[in-house]
């Protein structure tokens, strides 16, 4: 990510003088269901975009039971794990305000950090040195120096608390965003929870959810060019396994990266809650990627064969793990990754200027910016600045 062009965006923005604007055009008292913005999707880039509006009258509708997105995380025991989003680089700008603002505590990962698992052998702690060429020693110790930050429970937890009750509303999935007459709430948002169609009126809204999701939730104010664009952006789907184990099996580094297997990481998602020498219960996340971005092989793989072949698969590199193992929590991601194809920076063009996506509607996702946490709230950051234009 360019951090420059980030910064300057946020400084421009002037998150303070942004905040504090008068509410020209705010909802009526006592009428909760006309808002100044509703955001469509309560992950990394929803939930920013409602931190940097929340001095608005605002909601953000999730489709799913909890927010997070792909950044949402479980907890098994004493135990924190990550089911996406695993770590994130040091904070900067609007996302260390962000995070500073809802009260988390970075958590540094102990180096070193990482390890390679290849032809059965495991090359951990300092191992690892034996396994890479001289060259690359030197930046594998600098890389292991540097602090990555995590946070226990996922951010999109703590997220959705810091906004306050009502705020996010879950299990609210949006179907459609279309043009209303009435000039001062000139969108209307419709959805559909627990079973049950139910409207918003807003002066604008931020949608967020995956591009081929909003193309169809956006149809009727979005463009033909711009719908068109963000139905073509590619995703790769991904899954995750956490295997819990009656004891620890990786102590001597963090993560690990797989060659030749049906697993590409593994990480060991204790190493920031526990000492080095705890061998009790632990918790080892699996990631699982697809061959290329169009194989869903994996989407159809039923939970006990994926189970299976990964068990199959580590039992090489920690013999008898198949005996160790007490439970799977498995997260499929339908559109886990945005791919970057030669036609991206054409498709981000397009949607700069399209007006359709000027305000009332607004775009945010990382697809707009960089498959990351920070990416997604970066397009967060740009998307206000879009409203905050439109507002005027
Ligand atoms: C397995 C995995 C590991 C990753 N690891 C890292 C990492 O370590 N570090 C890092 O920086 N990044 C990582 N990423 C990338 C990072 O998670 C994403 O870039 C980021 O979370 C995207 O946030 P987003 O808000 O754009 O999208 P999402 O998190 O996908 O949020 C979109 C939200 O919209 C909701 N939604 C969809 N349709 C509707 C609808 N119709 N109505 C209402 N809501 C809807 C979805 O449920 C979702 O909550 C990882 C991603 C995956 C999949």
């Amino acid at each position: 990510m360019d951090r420059r062009r980030f910064l300057t965006g946020v400084s421009a923005l002037g998150l303070g003088g942004w905040l504090a604007q008068p509410r020209t055009g705010a909802a009526s008292d006592g009428d909760d269901r006309r808002l100044d913005a509703v955001i469509v999707g309560g992950g990394a880039s929803g939930l920013a975009a409602a931190w940097l509006l929340k001095d608005y009258r605002i909601r953000v509708l999730e489709a799913e039971s909890v927010a997070g997105g792909r950044t949402i995380g479980g907890q098994w025991r004493r135990f924190h794990y990550a089911k996406g989003t695993e770590y994130i680089g040091e904070p900067e700008g609007a996302l260390a305000a962000w995070i500073d603002d809802l009260g988390l505590k970075a958590l540094a990962i102990p180096p070193p950090t990482g390890g390679v698992a290849m032809n059965g052998r495991l090359w951990t702690g300092r191992d690892i040195l034996g396994f890479l060429p001289g060259a690359a020693r030197d930046d594998y110790e600098r890389a292991a120096e540097r602090l990555e930050a995590l946070y226990e429970g996922g951010i999109g937890a703590a997220a959705d608390r810091g906004l306050g009750p009502g705020v996010v509303e879950t299990g609210a999935r949006v179907e459609r965003i279309e043009r209303a007459a009435d000039k001062e709430h000139p969108l209307r948002i419709h959805y559909v929870k627990a079973g049950r169609r139910n409207s918003l009126a807003a002066r604008a809204c931020v949608l967020t959810a995956p591009a081929p999701i909003a193309a169809a939730v956006g149809e009727p104010v979005l463009s033909g060019s711009a719908r068109r664009t963000l139905a073509s952006v590619p995703y790769a789907p991904y899954v995750t396994v956490n295997l819990m184990l009656e004891r620890r099996v990786l102590h001597e580094t963090w993560s690990v990266a797989a060659i030749g297997e049906i697993f590409v990481t593994l990480y060991d998602a204790l190493r920031t809650q526990v000492a080095a020498d705890y061998r009790g219960p632990a918790v080892l996340g699996v990631y699982v990627a697809p061959e290329h971005a169009a194989d869903r092989s994996l989407m159809a793989l039923s939970d006990r064969a994926l189970v299976q072949r990964i068990v199959d698969g580590l039992e090489r590199y920690v013999p008898g793990i198949t005996g160790l193992v007490i439970d799977a929590d498995i997260q499929r991601f339908d559109y886990a990754f945005p791919v970057f194809d030669t036609g991206h920076t054409k498709r981000l063009l397009a949607l700069a200027t399209d007006d359709s996506v000027a305000g009332p509607l607004v775009l945010a996702g990382d697809y707009m910016v960089y498959p990351t946490f920070d990416g997604a709230v970066e397009s967060a950051v740009n998307a206000v600045d879009r409203l905050e234009e439109y507002f005027g």
